[in-house]
């Protein structure tokens, strides 16, 4: 790392890339596999540009184990435009959904719903600040819900659904923005599972959508084009000029992620780092943990003093030991170490080292 003399960064998102795809990336910038431009230049119609988004597609495939009837889409316009999309495409019969509410994510992917159709949450854990992940059932769900929506890894308050929801017939949604490629997920169990790449996978500026093919042709005539997932299945996403770039960059990250392992190899390696790092919260006289043990999530942790003046006293140490980031999200406060696969194990072990010395300061 110091040959950049690169920090270690706990930011949420745009996060930390694979050091060995950044120097790829580097590498082929100005001239990429001699072609003479760089990507950023290339037509998105070129060869080399469909073999790009091709290959893209095909190794998020093999990683995640995507099963042919499932469509795989590269699209724009942030995470949030899914709180649009999927209510304006799923509530295709009753037009009611079912939201479980686990943070602000989850909040605002009702909120947007409800100007859709007849949107009821089910569970949330507002009343607690979203420190755990509520329990539901089948039960809870309405027999003629066209969906049930949750945001699996809750990037904000640091938690993470330890279960997947059984909603029956009835389709489950994942906003799986900030733990996509974290763990093997069986994605037959979803109807869509979608996230924002700016997360745990690439740069920002690309969404990702794994959507169930049955899912796809029922947006109402009135749609605008780009907002309805026919438009983007049936042209392989190059109805319009893709995110070449943010899909480029992913690609690369996928082709380190098969040769480094695949998922399980990132899964092992990130439940060591988020184990050491919740040991050492938990271990300590002066930081705790904000979420319910068995539903922290593996890639955003959460923990406070419970003095501002501390907690932001350590987030200054930090940034000058070459920490940055680890300020918790504007309107919770307290701190967050977003350690997505990228984050070397050096990086937790060195914040951990600070945090010890630290405590030993307040001794
Ligand atoms: C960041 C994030 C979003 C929003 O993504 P944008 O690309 O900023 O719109 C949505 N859901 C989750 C879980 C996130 O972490």
């Amino acid at each position: 790392m110091s040959k950049y003399e690169r920090v270690y960064n706990f930011s949420a998102g745009p996060s930390m890339l694979p050091l060995e795809v950044l120097e790829n990336v580097q590498k082929d910038l100005l001239n990429y596999k001699g072609t003479g431009e760089s990507v950023m230049e290339m037509s998105h119609r070129s060869a080399e540009f469909k073999a790009i988004i091709e290959d893209a597609e095909a190794d998020l495939r093999k990683l995640m184990n995507i099963p042919d009837n499932y469509k795989v889409l590269f699209l724009q316009g942030g995470g949030t435009l899914q709180f649009s999309m999927i209510p304006i495409n799923l509530l295709r019969n009753s037009k009611k959904a079912d939201y479980i509410v686990t943070g602000q994510w989850a909040k605002k992917a009702y909120k947007e719903a409800c100007k859709f159709g007849d949107i009821k949450c089910v569970a949330s854990s507002e009343e607690d600040t979203y420190s755990y992940i509520p329990e539901v059932s089948r039960e809870d769900f309405r027999a003629d819900a066209d969906y049930v929506y949750i945001c699996y890894n809750n990037t904000i308050y640091g938690s993470k659904f330890p279960y997947i929801p059984d909603t029956g017939d009835i389709p489950l949604v994942a906003d799986m923005s900030s733990c996509i490629l974290s763990e093997e997920v069986d994605v037959s169990r979803f109807g869509v599972i979608w996230a924002g790449a700016q997360k745990n996978v690439a740069p920002a500026g690309v969404t990702i959508v794994i959507i169930r093919d049955d899912l796809i042709g029922f947006a109402p005539e009135d749609t605008p084009v780009y907002l309805d997932y026919k438009t983007h299945a049936e042209k392989d996403s190059m109805y319009n000029t893709p995110p070449c770039w943010s899909i480029y960059v992913a690609g690369e990250v996928f082709k380190y992620l098969l040769e480094n392992g695949g998922v399980p190899a990132m899964h092992e390696k990130d439940v060591r780092k988020a184990e050491k790092l919740y040991a050492a919260i938990d271990a300590s006289p002066i930081f705790r943990g904000t979420v319910r043990e068995k539903d922290r999530s593996l890639m955003n942790v959460t923990f406070v003093t419970g003095d501002k003046d501390m907690d932001a006293e350590f987030i200054a140490m930090a940034k000058e030991n070459g920490l940055i980031n680890l300020k918790g999200h504007r309107t919770v406060g307290g701190l967050r170490a977003s350690i997505y696969n990228a984050m070397p194990e050096e990086g937790v072990d060195a914040l951990i080292a600070l945090m010890k010395k630290f405590e030993e300061s307040k001794k």
